[in-house]
C-alpha cells in the first residue's frame, strides 16, 4: 500500500514573508491523511524547518559531487543540513534552463540518497513529442535513464510532468494520465521486480489545483501531486491536500 504524498515546489518564490503560509499549512493539516512534501527556496530551508517543524521539506536540485569547486552549487549534505529530508531532481526547468540529461539526474539522485535524502525524480515529454506520438518512449527512457538501480519505495519518487501541462493551466485527460501511469508502473515492476516496483510512488505534475485534484487523484496508479503555483498559499494547497486524503 503506497502512502499518498502531496509535494509543493516553491520554484524560485519566496522571502521570508512567505514563511507565514507554511505555518498556515501546518495549522490547516495538524494530522494529515496523507504524506507533505514542500520544496522552497534553499534560501528559506532552515528558516523554514523552524517556522513549519511539522512539515518535510525538500530541496529543488542538488549537485551530483559532495563538495567541491561548484560555484553557486548545492550539496546534498548541505540540504541536509538545513533541513531537508527529500530533493526535486531533474524538473524540466532544471533540464532546459541548465541542460540537464539523465546521466545526471542518476548521479544526483545517488547523491541525495548518500545523505538519506528522498529523491523526487521528473520525468515528462514536450507538447512536441506527445503530438508526435512519443509520449511513453520518451517518459519511459527518462525514467529508465535517470533512475539509478538502487531505487527503492523509501529512497525514490517519480514524478510524472508533461512539460506542457507546468504552470499553462493545460492538464492532460484522465485517459492520458491513466495511460502514462500504469505504463510507469509496468517499466518500474518490470526493473525493479513486483515489490519495489509496486512501492515507488508516482506522482503527477502540471497544472494541479483544486478544480481538478480529485479527478485526477482517481486515476490509476497515481499516488499524489506535484504541484506548483498552486502550492504557493496555503488556501489553494490546502483543498488539494484534502482531495488525496479523500481520494
Ligand atoms: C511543477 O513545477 O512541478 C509544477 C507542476 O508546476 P505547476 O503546478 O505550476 O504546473
Amino acid at each position: 500500500m503506497r502512502r499518498k504524498l502531496a509535494a509543493g515546489n516553491w520554484k524560485m518564490n519566496g522571502t521570508g514573508e512567505n514563511l507565514a503560509e507554511l505555518s498556515a499549512l501546518a495549522k490547516a493539516h495538524p494530522e494529515p491523511g496523507a504524506d507533505l512534501l514542500i520544496c522552497p527556496p534553499a534560501t528559506l530551508l532552515s528558516r523554514a524547518a523552524a517556522a513549519a517543524p511539522s512539515i518535510p521539506l525538500g530541496g529543488q536540485d542538488c549537485h551530483a559531487s559532495a563538495s567541491g569547486a561548484h560555484t553557486g552549487d548545492i550539496s546534498a549534505e548541505m540540504l541536509k543540513d538545513a533541513g531537508a529530508s527529500a530533493v526535486i531532481l531533474g524538473h524540466s526547468e532544471r533540464r532546459t534552463d541548465h541542460g540537464e540529461a539523465d546521466a545526471e539526474v542518476r548521479s544526483k539522485s545517488e547523491a541525495a540518497w548518500q545523505q538519506g535524502l528522498t529523491a523526487v525524480i521528473c520525468i515528462g515529454e514536450t507538447l512536441a513529442e506527445r503530438e508526435a506520438g512519443d509520449a511513453l518512449t520518451v517518459a519511459g527512457t527518462q525514467l529508465a535513464g535517470s533512475t539509478p538501480d538502487a531505487a527503492t519505495g523509501a529512497n525514490t519518487v517519480i514524478a510524472y510532468e508533461p512539460v506542457w501541462a507546468i504552470g499553462t493551466g493545460r492538464v492532460p485527460t484522465v485517459e492520458q494520465i491513466g495511460e502514462m501511469h500504469d505504463f510507469l508502473r509496468a517499466e518500474l515492476v518490470s526493473r525493479f521486480g513486483e515489490a519495489t516496483g509496486n512501492a515507488i510512488r508516482l506522482l503527477y505534475g502540471g497544472s494541479v489545483k483544486a478544480s481538478n485534484a480529485a479527478e485526477i487523484f482517481a486515476v490509476n496508479n497515481v499516488d499524489g501531486a506535484l504541484v506548483g503555483g498552486a502550492s504557493l498559499k496555503a488556501a489553494d494547497f490546502t483543498p488539494i491536500i484534502t482531495a488525496l486524503e479523500n481520494a
